[in-house]
């Protein structure tokens, strides 16, 4: 099995002209010819995880991935959720330089999950000398499925019957995401999500760290609809350098996900409070970022799940080749405010990130 997809995974690269001939295996990576995004997507096998999995489709799924990459993509697991599931972290590379990228932490907001199982397979299992230059430059870390608990009941929060206060939907949980403030004491942060996403991000100081959720529906006074939404950090805790940095990857999003026809991507309005993930690891004084995928209707469910592929493919690339932070952080004015609403769509999603 794993033979013929070896062989499978080899063709295709060779079909894209992704993978060098033998002869020239001494080549140095930096020759490589460069990957896309729009071409790595099309290796993945189509029924890898579903748009919306379960806690079970995400074990089985990044158990395959673990597998087909010969163990190139690690397992691990952070922590639990108050229910006892598990917090899956998934990692691939083992370079200097290291990013995290958080899925799900609202329950029902699915779709960076399927498209960050996509990722770690693309990048985990083709061998090709882009392939290791990359793995070797960068360690992309995972924090899969954040909110499983909330996953499984569709919810937005955690589940929590005891959940009270600011943050809390009462009698059911906490909204996670409003708890990385990195200035709270663990022992009084009651979130055991946000509480593991904190530690892994003590434990290893990642340069770049990427939050992916859901949102509505909104259009643009000329009548385009929004795709995506991105925001930096914008709390007046953040350093300059940091907001720069976030700016750039807000940049280098856009840019990856506007390539695909009918992607527009907008600056999501997101509030300054430092226990939002993307405040609270800028804080921290990593490159952060929020980005919202619009819920757009059945049909372009998968064009919004390689929308989100692209975007951390080209964050992990950017970050290996160092192309990221050559990025003028000033074209993110350019980046338009979100439009309102699509008219007579009732919000589906609480639009808070
Ligand atoms: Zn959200």
């Amino acid at each position: 099995m794993r033979s013929t997809l070896a062989a499978l995974v080899t063709t295709a690269l060779l079909g894209a002209g992704l993978l060098a001939p033998p002869a020239a295996a001494a080549t140095p990576p930096a020759a490589a010819p460069p990957v896309t995004p729009e071409q790595l997507v099309t290796l993945v096998p189509s029924r890898l995880v579903p748009s919306q999995p379960s806690p079970g489709d995400v074990r089985r799924a990044l158990a395959r991935v673990a597998r087909d990459s010969a163990g190139r993509v690690r397992l691990g697991v952070i922590g639990r959720s108050n229910e006892g599931r598990a917090l899956r972290l998934a990692t691939v590379g083992h370079g200097p330089t290291r990013l995290l990228y958080v899925t799900q932490q609202h329950g029902d907001e699915p779709l960076g999950t399927p498209a960050a199982i996509r990722a770690l397979w693309a990048l985990g299992v083709p061998d090709s000398a882009w392939h290791r230059a990359l793995r070797s430059r960068v360690t992309i870390d995972v924090v899969v499925q954040a909110n499983p608990d909330g996953a499984v009941r569709d919810q937005r929060w955690n589940h929590d019957p005891s959940a009270s206060g600011e943050y809390a939907e009462p009698g059911v949980g906490y909204d996670i995401n409003r708890y990385h403030n990195p200035l709270t004491p663990t022992g009084d942060n009651p979130v055991p999500e946000a509480r593991a996403v904190l530690r892994w991000w003590h434990r290893t100081e990642p340069r770049i760290v990427v939050d992916y959720h859901m949102q509505g529906r909104y259009q643009q006074p000329d009548g385009r609809e929004t795709t995506a939404s991105v925001l930096w950090p914008t709390s007046a805790l953040v350093t300059p350098a940091a907001v720069t940095t976030g700016r750039q990857l807000a940049v280098r999003t856009d840019e990856a996900t506007t390539r695909f026809p009918g992607a527009y991507v907008t600056r999501y309005p997101g509030g300054d409070y430092e226990g939002i993930a993307r405040n609270g690891y800028g804080i921290l004084g990593s490159a952060s970022l929020l980005v919202e995928l619009s819920a757009l209707p059945h049909d372009r469910v998968e064009f919004q799940i390689r929308t989100a592929f692209a975007s951390m493919i080209a964050t992990a690339q950017g970050a290996a080749d160092g192309s990221l932070w050559r990025t003028d952080p000033a074209r993110a004015d350019r980046i338009p405010a979100r439009g309102p609403a699509l008219p007579g769509l009732a919000a589906t999603l609480h639009d808070a990130a």
